[in-house]
């Protein structure tokens, strides 16, 4: 490789990347040699001159992303070990081929040694979203990486970064990098689902689901569900493919109410009543009528950033509160938190206090996380953002 730009750490800052945690924040930088541009890959040094990493530059609070701890001399070579290795996982833990289920997550960032970087995969086609202009330049090697590994069972490939780029880039337009829309239904666990991928949330499908829905369904037979956050109605089809008598979903979004009601006549469960609403939650959690034996809160991440981390313990309080309220006496609820920094410890402590204000005896029947297919680094606790528990309420 050409010359990189160097960065040199201040002393005192080295230890964090000798533990092996990918980023490096702006404060820990001593001095760069020469004019680093955003997106470029840099090499890490201690001011002794010892090597310690090779990254992304990004000039932000996490000014480098670490993509390797060693010595890296091909860099498209390195995207496609990278790929290989998130491959060859989802390959073990039995999502590729797998006739039951033909979407997951390939590159789940940190996770998978490639920070900023998701790709997503819909039965053939692949969604990926940049979060950092460095990976944005490098779609086009991304791509490649895709071809590699998936040969003939690629049909295509879309970029969905300008969602989540669009005001720090000025990248206004999502598009096909490879190849055009095809067929827009997968299976997950036997069930069928139709993913918006172009105008949907995320990449079009919440993969981080899967294992807590088919959780879901073991508690579901004759039991009345409210799905609350339902989006394209994942939980509501497992319920109601498992013998709920009735279900429930609520959100406030039209587009994902439309594609529940898809969803979910697409699994032929007319037999199931079932109705959908497209309303605030907290406001039809305080007017409903409906007595629920099991219901289901996924909202989405209530804080971005740690300034906004007390607020969104309050709205989990607030949310988890009005359940409590409404569900019947050996009732059930999954309750769940995808805020990054909000951390189990907090939102435990956030459920406790709505469980102490509604005065009702709760027990944690379980804890629940993220798939193996949303793999975190043990060297970076901050991956592990989604966390759940499953309460039994008397
Ligand atoms: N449970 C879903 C994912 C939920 S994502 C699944 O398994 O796929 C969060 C959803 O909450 C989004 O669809 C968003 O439209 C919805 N939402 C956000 N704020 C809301 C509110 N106050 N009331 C109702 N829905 C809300």
């Amino acid at each position: 490789m050409p010359d990189l730009a160097k960065i040199i750490l201040r002393n005192h800052k080295i230890d964090a990347v000798k533990r092996f945690h990918p980023w490096i924040f702006s404060g820990a930088i001593k001095e760069m040699e020469g004019e680093v541009k955003e997106g470029a890959i840099v090499e890490v040094y201690s001011d002794r001159g010892e090597y310690l990493a090779t990254g992304l530059y990004n000039p932000s609070n996490i000014a480098v992303k670490i993509l390797s701890f060693q010595k890296v001399s091909d860099i498209a070579q390195l995207f496609l070990e990278k790929f290989q290795n998130a491959y060859q996982l989802r390959q073990q833990i039995g999502l590729v081929d797998n006739p039951k289920t033909n979407c997951y997550r390939l590159i789940n960032a940190e996770g998978d040694g490639l920070p900023s970087l998701i790709v997503d995969w819909y039965n053939g086609t692949a969604v990926i979203q940049a979060y950092s202009l460095a990976l944005y330049q490098r779609l086009d090697l991304i791509v490649d990486c895709l071809k590699t590994i998936y040969a003939d069972n690629l049909r295509a490939v879309y970029d969905k970064s300008a969602a989540v780029l669009a005001k720090s880039a000025h990248i206004s337009e999502n598009k096909y990098l490879f190849g055009q829309k095809t067929g827009d239904e997968v299976l997950e666990s036997g069930h069928r689902f139709i993913i918006d991928w172009e105008k949907g949330q995320k990449t079009g499908f919440f993969l981080d689901q899967r294992e807590n829905r088919a959780i879901l369904a073991q508690y579901c037979q004759n039991k009345r569900v409210l799905n609350t956050f339902s989006y394209s109605g994942g939980f509501s089809v497992y319920a109601m493919q498992a013998g709920a008598a009735l279900v429930d979903s609520v959100d406030s979004s039209h587009g994902a109410i439309d594609l529940t009601e898809k969803n979910i006549a697409l699994n032929n469960l007319s037999q199931v009543p079932h109705q959908s609403y497209s309303a605030d939650v907290f406001n039809f959690l305080r007017d409903c009528q409906e007595d629920y034996d099991l219901i289901v809160l996924d909202p989405p991440a209530f804080a971005k950033s740690i300034q906004s981390r007390h607020q969104a313990v309050m709205a989990y309080k607030r949310l988890n509160h009005q359940a409590f309220q409404k569900i019947r006496p050996q009732g059930i609820i999954f309750t769940f938190s995808c805020s990054q920094v909000v951390n189990e410890e907090h939102f435990q402590g956030a459920v406790m206090a709505a469980a102490i204000e509604s005065a009702r005896p709760v027990r944690i029947l379980a804890r629940l996380s993220q798939p193996a297919d949303h793999p975190t680094s043990i060297y970076h606790s901050e991956g592990s953002y989604l966390k759940g528990l499953v309460l039994a309420v008397d």
